[in-house]
């Protein structure tokens, strides 16, 4: 008989500004569901994004946990020590046949990609993105909390990037490297980032990867109904 593997969740914040009050309850949430499983709480600072990136938010993050209580197990781990690994991966699946690249701009585009550039024979001489191939397989998860959820991610996304035109490894591609080199078996995290999960999922399936369970947190909204976020410069807790 197997034993029950022990659960490793992960708070993954941006170094993009402080702790708000926002991204204090995500962190609680996983936080509190990790300790009720007796599991690990792991701290990952998502800081591949370097033009968003905020000089010093990183340390006043990890400081405003530890002032909360909120003590995480390991060392921190920061995505930007882990280059080589993304490219080893985005090259696998380049091998693959799985990845194009793309010269569109977000300017001509809609929000679900047409495919335009999946054909094209020759690289391009402009700056380009590299993009992953979709197809109309159903994606479905059993959410912890906001239930069954299924995506035709082809219909509902289309190709989506995984290197941006700027060199930078994009998020849905990195999130998924970085969960299973850490082991993490359960995500708890915001509602703003369901949308993300199908994706991540197709590209778990993939490279072969086991995915975790998710659960999706509701985000906390100012009073005017929006998300509190860094990027509209939220206050720090
Ligand atoms: N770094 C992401 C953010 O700050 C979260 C990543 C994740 O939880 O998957 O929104």
């Amino acid at each position: 008989v197997l034993d029950k593997l022990p659960y490793i969740g992960r708070f993954a914040p941006s170094p993009t500004g402080p702790l708000h009050f926002g991204s204090l309850y995500t962190a609680l949430a996983s936080f509190l569901q990790a300790r009720s499983q007796q599991g690990l709480w792991l701290l990952r600072i998502d800081d591949l994004d370097t033009p968003r990136n905020i000089k010093g938010s990183a340390d006043s993050i990890l400081k405003t946990l530890d002032a909360f209580g909120l003590y995480w197990d390991d060392t921190v781990v920061y995505q930007s020590q882990y280059l080589d690994d993304y490219h080893e991966n985005l090259n696998q699946l380049v091998k693959d046949k799985l990845i194009y690249p793309c010269i569109c701009s977000r300017k001509t585009l809609t929000d679900i990609y047409s495919g335009v550039c999946r054909n094209k024979q020759t690289l391009p001489s402009s700056p380009y993105s590299l993009r992953i191939k979709t197809d109309n397989r159903i994606i479905s998860f059993n959410d912890e909390l906001q239930g069954l959820i299924s995506y035709n991610l082809a219909e509902q996304h289309g190709d989506f990037i995984l290197k941006r035109k700027d060199q930078i490894i994009a998020y849905q591609f990195a999130v998924v490297i970085d969960d299973d080199r850490q082991q993490i078996n359960h995500v708890v995290r915001g509602y703003d980032l369901l949308d993300s999960t199908p994706r991540q999922i197709y590209l778990q399936q993939l490279l072969g990867h086991v995915p975790p369970g998710y659960m999706h947190v509701p985000v906390i909204i100012d009073e005017q109904g929006f998300k509190l976020s860094k990027q509209t410069l939220a206050t720090a807790v």
